[in-house]
């Protein structure tokens, strides 16, 4: 379907955003574009949807013909898996990686398989979806094989006989177990990305950049924790040096004197370490809650 003649918003200069129709990646996007203020309802079976408070559209489409809509113009932004991109000609700009969606492009081999390196795959067939990444990872690796396109079921080929090895994602391992297959190397390591048109539109560049701004203030903030908790004045230097926040932490009296409240902000992956060190300077009722959106 020719979506930019028939949307009947094509030419109103709303900016376009292009996202999964239905799929892995529709409910992530959906959230995030949420998150960065964006209001609208979601109906099943429309092609798209206008923003109530902003001009923006909203596209929904398959993913793997995203890259291909930002590239041509017909939307100005997209979220799509790093994977389609990779496998993609399209020449377009990766703006934001989003942190999720994360799986990985991997070649497995039956459990029984008689291969046991990647230089085993010479003269093999492999199944993919993805023959231009894996053509070129075998190019890197010096190796000749036979990709052999498919669709979808990927995962079944090994067992119809029809290919040695496939070359397809994996997240948690499921389907590979499922199908008696095991993974022989990683090719690539993926997740949703945000992408722009290469030459943006200019009467639209001031949108993108508020909207950019937005995402990656949603992006900063879930790497954080707020935290907020008592201790006594004496371990204020200590504090400062554990949980320094953005410039420094906000520091209040207690009713009780010789104590203080700190609120500051920590990153999720040092969590843990800066709880037990607080607590060994003397905090206590340490209370804990995520960060929305944290604009630097
Ligand atoms: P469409 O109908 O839009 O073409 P699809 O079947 O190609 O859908 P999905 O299976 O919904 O796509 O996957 C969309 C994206 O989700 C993938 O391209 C990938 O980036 C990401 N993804 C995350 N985990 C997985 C997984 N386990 N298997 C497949 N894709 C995954
Ligand atoms: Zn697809």
């Amino acid at each position: 379907m020719d979506i930019a003649s028939s949307s009947p918003f094509n030419g109103s200069g709303s900016l376009r955003i292009a996202i999964q129709k239905s799929g892995r990646l529709s409910e992530g996007s959906l959230a995030l574009l949420r998150q960065i203020g964006l209001e609208f309802e979601t109906y099943r079976d429309r092609l798209f949807t206008r923003c109530r408070n902003m001009p923006v559209d909203i596209l929904f489409l398959r993913d793997d013909d995203i890259p291909e809509y930002v590239r041509d113009g017909v939307a100005d932004l997209g979220i799509v898996g790093s994977n389609v991109l990779d496998e993609s000609s399209s020449p377009v700009n990766r703006l934001q990686l989003l942190d999720f969606g994360y799986c990985s492009l991997s070649i497995a081999i039956p459990d029984q398989s008689p291969i046991t390196t990647v230089q085993d795959l010479e003269g093999r067939r492999i199944a993919t979806s993805y023959p231009a990444t894996l053509a070129r990872f075998l190019k890197d690796q010096g190796i000749s094989a036979e990709s052999v396109l498919l669709k979808g079921s990927v995962e079944i080929a090994p067992a119809l006989k029809i290919a040695d090895a496939v070359c397809d994602l994996v997240s948690t391992g499921s389907t590979l177990r499922t199908n008696r297959l095991k993974i022989l190397t990683t090719l690539a390591k993926c997740q949703a990305v945000l992408i722009g048109r290469g030459e943006p539109d200019p009467k639209k560049e001031d949108l993108v950049r508020k909207l950019l701004l937005r995402a990656r203030s949603v992006q900063e903030a879930r790497r954080y924790k707020y935290i907020m908790f008592n201790a006594p004045e004496s371990a204020l230097e200590s504090i400062k040096k554990l949980a320094p926040g953005s410039r420094s932490p906000t520091v209040m009296p207690l009713a009780e004197p010789g104590f203080i409240a700190v609120h500051s902000m920590v990153l999720e992956e040092a969590f843990w370490d800066v709880v037990e060190q607080i607590r060994a300077c003397g905090g206590s009722s340490i209370l804990v809650t995520p960060v929305e959106k944290f604009v630097r």
